[in-house]
């Protein structure tokens, strides 16, 4: 007997490859001391806040007998935050948001399920390219919704315009886009964009509602090598975009972070409420009174992104020295190999047993690659080369 409804039940008996790996990797780590195991698995940033987070919270200490220090706010946040955030989203998007295009939520993932639940009629399909993060398909079903998913290029992992336009059903309300991309590590290409963006004028003309794009964007501030992350609301007005402090502040337990609809959106007041009102009635009501006050005294710094940069030269040369096959990441913090022998669990299953581990393509939509996270020590990285050229060994020519 289970007192879970038969969807609960069913994912968990499914599990996630990340839990299992990370429950794997905790048994690992008690047997042969945390040293001794490379741990790629979780994307869990490692390095500090900005000292102004610490700042910042001694200052709140001060105040913290205040009454309504911690009061209830309205939904879509404290309004001095929202203002001084809009300045930062134009200034990333290259175009003029004001307060009123924007609400704070509980992370990038409490505004993408106020967004879903604001938008989707059950039964409604959300597309996305694959492989993608695996919470999209939870969070779309959350509200009713269907995850459709179309392949990405290989081996650049760039968008397959063609393909995801012949995804498109009637019943598709949102196309969601993750760049930099987790698992890939991609930043999708401004023609690519651009190309995708005027296919879905062409099928707008024939809809009562246009299809909207989610950008979903909490690494946009790690682009390697000058590379710079297109602005979407700039190519598609029907665009809203979520994001986070969780990896540039280095905040991700704090949950804090917002929406922003695009200035020139055609019936943007109308999304906006819906989403305000989405924030209250899922329960978030608002996102956390502290990581706005942090938010607030943050905002243009970040954590030392060179250190991100210098690990993914560590990675690319440990892989590409024992001979994997990669598409080097344009930003994120992630590699996507190809698993030799094609095989991705029995794979992952040969890093394991020397004491690496990653997590199989096929929890993110796409079995034959692996992914690898790089939120540890570059020297984590060095040690685990070793490791890497030895599970590889067997399917060398
Ligand atoms: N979207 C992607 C692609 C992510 O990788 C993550 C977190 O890892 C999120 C959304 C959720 O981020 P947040 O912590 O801001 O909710």
């Amino acid at each position: 007997m289970t007192l879970l409804s038969a969807e609960i039940a069913d994912a968990l008996s499914k599990g996630s490859w990340i839990r299992r790996i990370f429950e794997m990797g905790a048994e690992m780590k008690k047997l042969h001391g945390a040293d001794r195991v490379y741990d790629f698995s979780l994307g869990n940033p490692d390095l500090p806040s900005p000292p102004v987070v610490g700042q910042c919270l001694a200052e709140m200490a001060e105040r913290a007998q205040e009454p309504f220090a911690f009061g209830y706010m309205p939904n879509a946040g404290y309004p001095h935050v929202r203002e001084a955030l809009a300045e930062q989203v134009s200034r990333e998007q290259g175009m003029a948001f004001t307060a009123d295009d924007l609400l704070l939520t509980c992370g990038a993932a409490g505004g993408i399920n106020a967004f879903f639940r604001a938008v989707l009629t059950p039964g409604d399909e959300v597309l996305c390219p694959r492989p993608y993060f695996v919470e999209y398909g939870f969070y779309v079903g959350n509200h009713g919704g269907k995850l459709v998913t179309a392949p990405a290029k290989l081996p650049s992992f760039d968008l397959d315009v063609p393909a995801m336009l012949a995804a498109v059903t009637e019943r598709t309300r949102v196309i969601m886009l993750n760049s930099p991309n987790n698992p890939t590590g991609r930043i999708y290409s401004e023609e690519a964009l651009t190309e995708l963006a005027r296919g879905l004028k062409a099928l707008n003309a024939k809809r009562e509602k246009p299809i909207l794009i989610l950008a979903d964007e909490p690494y946009r501030f790690l682009a390697y090598g000058g590379a710079t992350v297109p602005s979407l609301p700039r190519i598609y007005p029907y665009t809203a975009v979520a994001s986070s402090f969780s990896k540039n502040l280095s905040l991700a337990g704090e949950r804090i972070g917002y929406v922003a609809v695009c200035p020139t959106m055609p019936g943007k007041e109308d999304l906006m409420a819906g989403i305000v009102f989405a924030n209250r009635i899922l329960g978030y009501v608002n996102a956390p009174a502290i990581g706005q006050a942090i938010l607030l005294k943050a905002l243009g710094s970040q954590v030392d992104a060179s250190v991100y940069e210098d690990r993914r030269a560590a990675m690319a040369k440990v892989l590409a020295d024992a001979g994997y096959e990669f598409h080097l990441p344009e930003g994120a913090f992630y590699f996507f190999p190809k698993a030799p022998g094609g095989d991705d669990v029995a794979f992952v299953g040969k890093l394991r047993d020397q004491r690496v581990l990653a997590v199989p393509g096929s929890g993110f939509g796409l079995p034959g690659y692996f992914r690898l996270t790089f939120c540890v020590d570059r020297k984590v990285i060095e040690n685990a080369a070793e490791g890497f050229a030895r599970a590889i060994q067997d399917f060398e020519k």
